[in-house]
């Protein structure tokens, strides 16, 4: 007897499926098409004796404490700062574009009024998105945002979306702010950490549950009237539930590529991103994701290149933040509100929402907390 099907187990499904299971003592199915578990933070070890993220490198950090106390009791954690450098005019330069970056690329005294009238204009500590920058009419801080837009953003978007940074939705590049600050973190939430034995371990342990049956490599339509019975909780694209009935919603895909070097560390920093040369975005040294790794003899690098999704071809990464894509959202919404009660819809794939992991999680803890507790 099954009374949940679960699809996906990634962070949203296997949250959901952990807290139907322990807190509701009902039993779960919880599938996903892929042979493994953990959805996008899939780590496993690789051949090299490092942890390799085999969907892309995947840094935890959140503001949550309640996210922060839910996945703990699943895993310890190292404490981590992630720092990104990106290469502007040949030199490696701290991201998220702060004062920092401000002395490093300018003479002295020109990086000193840029920075007191940064200060004077927005306060110490303030994060101000380069869109809203760019307004200013001070011609030092006008100049500042065109220079950051021109040597950081811009082509950097385009390589990742195809698009510049003003057709996406303004909360893609208020992602990256500048940061009037000397703080060189690229994250600045409360808890930073990584999953002491990686994400794939700590996803085992959630899902150790006796409610719950994972089954890999098998997809929803498989078994889609097996349990006829059953209430579902779809992670899955919104649009595949539906046969794609209002066309397929857009997606940005990635291609990584793996290198190994027969040398402690390549790099300065976990991430060096390539605004303006080369094809790929950004380079990622796995070594230096936490330490666990740390005694390997070699290193791994993970180039990033962006590219366009193809069903069948790639995977679906990043849902398209922009106007155009809200609306095409729209009638799948309406549909998934007929379906409400019978199937619940959430996650990255489910909303097509631009989620962090402890959002995925927190998203799965308020559903569950605020419609799934009670319709069980
Ligand atoms: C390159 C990259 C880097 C990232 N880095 C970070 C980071 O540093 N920090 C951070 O917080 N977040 C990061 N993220 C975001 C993070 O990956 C997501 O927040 C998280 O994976 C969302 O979890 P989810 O369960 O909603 O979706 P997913 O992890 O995508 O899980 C959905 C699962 O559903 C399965 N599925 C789909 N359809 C079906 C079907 N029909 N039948 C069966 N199974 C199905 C899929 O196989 C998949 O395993 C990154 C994302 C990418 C792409």
């Amino acid at each position: 007897m099954v009374d949940w099907i679960i699809v996906g187990a990634g962070f949203t499904g296997t949250t959901l499926a952990e807290r139907i299971a322990s807190q509701l003592d009902r039993k779960v199915l919880l599938i996903d098409r892929r042979d493994h578990i953990a959805g996008n933070a899939y780590d496993y070890p690789g051949k090299h004796g490092i942890l390799i993220h085999k969907y892309g490198p995947h840094i935890f950090h959140t503001n949550s404490k309640k996210v922060w106390d839910y996945l703990s009791q699943f895993t310890n954690w190292e404490p981590y700062y992630h720092h990104v450098l990106a290469v502007v005019e040949g030199k490696h330069v701290p991201l998220p574009f702060n004062l920092n970056t401000i002395a490093a690329l300018f003479p002295p005294f020109m990086a000193e009024n840029i920075s007191r009238k940064l200060i004077e204009t927005y306060g110490y500590g303030e994060k101000v998105p380069i869109l809203k920058l760019r307004e200013s009419k001070d011609t030092d801080l006008a100049f500042i945002a065109d220079y950051i837009y021109r040597n950081v953003f811009k082509n950097y978007t385009f390589k990742q979306w195809e698009l510049n940074p003003e057709d996406l939705d303004p909360f893609v590049t208020a992602r990256v702010p500048v940061y009037i600050s000397r703080d060189d973190r690229y994250f600045n939430d409360t808890y930073q950490a990584m999953p002491l034995e990686g994400y794939t371990a700590m996803f085992t342990k959630m899902l150790s549950h006796k409610n719950i049956t994972t089954r890999l490599n098998t997809d929803y339509k498989d078994i889609r009237d097996a349990h006829p019975k059953a209430r579902v909780i779809f992670t899955g694209p919104i649009d595949e539930y539906f046969a794609y009935q209002y066309g397929a919603l857009p997606y940005r895909s990635l291609r990584f590529e793996e290198i190994y070097k027969e040398t402690q560390y390549a790099q300065p920093s976990g991430t060096v991103n390539y605004p303006n040369e080369f094809d790929f975005t950004r380079i990622t040294e796995l070594k230096r994701l936490g330490n666990q790794h740390q005694n390997a003899p070699g290193t791994i690098l993970i180039r990033e290149y962006a590219e366009a999704y193809t069903p069948g071809k790639n995977e679906p990464y990043y849902p398209i933040p922009t106007r155009d894509t809200a609306e095409k959202l729209k009638p799948y919404k309406a549909l998934a509100e007929e379906h409400a009660g019978k199937v619940w819809f959430a996650g990255r794939l489910g909303d097509y929402a631009y989620y962090n992991m402890d959002q995925a999680c927190a998203r799965a803890l308020a559903l569950f907390e605020k419609s799934i507790a009670s319709a069980a």
